[in-house]
């Protein structure tokens, strides 16, 4: 098994610009979260993305990696990640939209995801955002030092299961900084191994994608797009966080500068 081959432990001087990648992500996530309206073709809310990534200074970390051909991924409704932008594909009003973004800049790449709906939801969609947010923190609350990668998994398992949520097996979260995808990888469940023993300077992108109904899932003849097998909804969160003497850094918290 792949799992938990290495790590990868980032210098004080990676950490800095690896800061500044992850703040213009976030950047870039939270005006597309105000932008999106429904009426808009995902192939718009990409080609938006791309100019928002390039009034930062950065690019897409997401473009060209492994052949992805859109800016940014997005993901609708029973859709889990990676779906890429369509001019056919128009945001309705009832949708939810997962939007996940890396921005480059200087060496360094962000990582992050967010799921949001317009108006008034459901309420079994608001249990399901809900549900995916925390599970999302509660993995975070358990990235301290000493822990280790399953004490994240673990946490993230807890609060999917109180819900009775499927959680998505075969994509986890995974280091990140200077690659989009750095060892080890982040389970959102609890694995055989426990996996490396967290230490200050790994940067971790936590990622808990979670189904209304089961894990189960499949992949469109695109190559890219994940969906649910059963159709049920799905939702995505993901923050790139830095391990520290003390509590997690959410790097990809929006600061006030
Ligand atoms: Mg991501
Ligand atoms: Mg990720």
């Amino acid at each position: 098994m792949a799992l938990f081959r290495d790590y990868v432990v980032h210098t004080p001087e990676e950490i800095e610009r690896i800061r500044v990648a992850m703040q213009m992500t976030v950047q870039v996530r939270d005006q597309l979260v105000e932008l999106v309206r429904p009426g808009m073709s995902t192939l718009q809310i990409d080609t938006l993305a791309g100019d928002l990534i390039r009034a930062t200074g950065g690019t897409s970390g997401f473009l060209n990696y492994h052949g992805f051909p859109g800016n940014i991924c997005i993901s609708l409704n029973d859709e889990v990640v990676h779906g890429i932008g369509s001019p056919h594909r128009i945001v309705q009003e009832c949708d939810i939209v997962s939007v996940d973004i890396g921005v480059m800049y200087n060496n360094a790449v962000g990582d992050s995801a967010i799921t949001f709906g317009f108006g008034e939801l459901p309420a079994e969609t608001k249990r399901l955002l809900k549900a995916t947010q925390e599970a999302l923190m509660a993995g975070i609350a358990a990235a301290v030092k000493g822990n280790y990668i399953r004490d994240i998994s673990r946490a993230v398992e807890k609060r999917a299961m109180a819900d009775h949520l499927g959680i998505v097996r075969e994509m986890v979260g995974h280091g990140v900084g200077i690659r989009l995808h750095e060892p080890p990888d982040v389970p959102n469940y609890v694995t055989p191994v426990r996996g490396p023993k967290l230490v200050p300077g790994m940067v971790l992108a936590i990622e808990p994608m979670l189904n209304l109904g089961s894990n189960r899932i499949k992949q469109d003849s695109d190559g890219w797009t994940i969906r649910t097998k059963d159709g049920s909804l799905s939702a995505h969160f993901e923050h790139s966080i830095l391990i520290t003497d003390n509590k997690p850094e959410i790097l990809t918290w929006p600061k006030t500068m």
